[in-house]
């Protein structure tokens, strides 16, 4: 028994889990001086982890060695202030202390038996979500990995119940032979929306799309007329321009008809969280599903995202299942809402979030992301060469220069600076830098050390096409 000899004693070593804990601070404490993206000679030296698996294992101690030095070199720093790349989102230092305690008790939050804790906890901030996002009394969550599964649960919860109108248990009957339904929604609707539209068996060729205004906006006047057979798909906030669709004009309506509307607000979500923000989310509470990441806008670790339900029955009936080995308590179980049956305590690191920061942090933090884009928007269209292409309206700012060619290299100069780094996608057919600030630790400083990257990038392109050109 060598090897549980080996984890009897390791798992005593206080040393050891002391070091990891050091490394760490280490990095925490530095987190805001470091490149944002790693070095070349880091990513070369990612081949230290090559190799086969080893015949007899290492010592802990020296794993982490390994990592601290080749690992560390070769992380994004999305922990500090200036990585607006995607929409990733930083962590709030009470949530990390929380998940750095409750890795020691590695629980598994299936049922509240396995987890007393997380059973109760997932209960708590079912609740407070509801409250806190202003939505219907009877609502139920769902702790889950992210916004793309979440999605993916509201869809499956639509099917369940719009066929379930028409006499047609999905569950049973399955989807071959069921009546038709029809799933419609925005030009603009994000790539993980089709990719659950896909999952659930609705069929990506069976979309029917509503043309969008020039911020990515669905267009009221343009919705096709609705049913008791159709999925709407709305967004709270376009993953480029941040825009949010007309929930007011579109969801009472929608709603009336017995159209099933279910809303991906995977960071725009918790604009209805806030004063500042309410009113790109007003009318959102009329939808019968909300996807949202708690590891986007709210800075909370990864990974996690929450399915919101006004129809308790109907997602727990599309994701439910039992076994005689399950016993199960008259709490609410977070295995009924959720896909999954094992899963990590997640909830323990979004409810120290809302814990930490209470209504009002949530707000000043969302604010402040705001105004940090709208920082860095106001000082790029004061620059010859830049141009704005949105209305900031939440935390997204989309950039273009006068060529796609010139807009690629200038990013790829911006990335290669590693002051700050920023990704690219597509607007309207052209090539587009976009910035997206979601850290709580974005400061005024950090916007402006960024965008004198972004002028230095743009001097240093122009000046190498000139050269070309002569
Ligand atoms: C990020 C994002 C998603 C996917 O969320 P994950 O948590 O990455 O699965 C879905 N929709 C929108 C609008 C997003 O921004």
């Amino acid at each position: 028994m060598a090897i549980q000899n080996k984890m009897f004693a390791d798992q005593q070593k206080q040393e050891l889990f002391a070091k990891a804990q050091q490394y760490g601070l280490d990095y925490i404490s530095k987190a805001r001086d470091r490149n944002v993206f790693p070095t070349e000679e880091a990513l070369t030296a990612l081949k230290q982890f090559d190799g086969d698996l080893p015949e007899c294992g290492d010592t802990a101690s020296a794993i982490l060695d390994l990592l601290q030095e080749f690992g560390t070199p070769a992380t994004i720093s999305q922990v500090a202030g200036r990585y607006f790349g995607f929409v990733n989102g930083s962590v709030v230092p009470a949530a990390l202390a929380a998940k750095n305690l409750s890795i020691f008790w590695d629980q598994n939050s299936c049922l509240s038996v396995m987890s007393p804790i997380c059973g109760k906890l997932e209960a708590v901030v079912e609740k407070w979500l509801i409250t806190l996002l202003g939505l219907p009394e009877q609502s139920v969550a769902g702790f889950v990995s992210g916004t793309s599964m979440a999605n993916f649960c509201g869809l499956a919860a639509a099917r369940y119940r719009l066929l379930a109108k028409q006499g047609w248990d999905i569950n049973e009957q399955g989807l071959f032979g069921a009546p038709k339904l029809r799933v419609v929604t925005g030009s603009h609707t994000h790539s993980s929306i089709l990719k659950a539209i896909a999952l659930a068996g609705f069929g990506r060729g069976n979309i029917e799309f509503v043309d969008c205004d020039d911020q990515g906006r669905v267009l009221a006047d343009k919705m096709p007329t609705l049913d008791d057979s159709t999925l709407l798909i709305l967004q709270a906030g376009n993953v480029n321009s941040g825009a949010f669709d007309p929930f007011e004009k579109i969801c009472k309506t929608a709603k009336e008809q017995g159209t099933w509307i279910h809303i991906d607000g995977a960071f725009g979500l918790w604009a209805g969280a806030t004063k500042t923000f309410g009113h790109l989310t007003e009318g959102y509470a009329h939808a019968d599903s909300w996807a949202v990441d708690g590891h986007k806008t709210l800075n909370t670790p990864y990974d996690s995202g929450i399915i919101l339900c006004a129809d308790r029955e109907a997602l727990a009936s599309s994701l439910h299942i039992s076994a005689p080995y399950l016993s199960t308590s008259n709490e609410r179980e977070g295995m009924y809402y959720t896909p999954e049956m094992s899963r990590r305590a997640r909830i323990i690191e979004l409810w120290a979030t809302l814990k930490y920061l209470g209504r009002e942090g949530i707000d000043e933090m969302i604010s402040n992301m705001h105004q940090r884009a709208v920082q860095f928007a106001s000082l790029l269209e004061k620059v010859e060469g830049f141009e704005v292409l949105n209305d900031v309206v939440f935390n997204q700012v989309i950039a273009q220069c006068k060529s796609d060619t010139l807009t690629e290299s200038v990013m790829q100069e911006i990335q290669k600076q590693r002051v700050c780094w920023v990704g690219g996608s597509s607007w309207k057919g052209r090539k587009v830098i976009r910035i997206s600030v979601c850290s709580w630790a974005t400061t005024a400083e950090d916007i402006e050390l960024s965008y004198q990257s972004f002028v230095s990038a743009l001097r240093k392109c122009l000046s190498e096409e000139t050269s070309y050109t002569k």
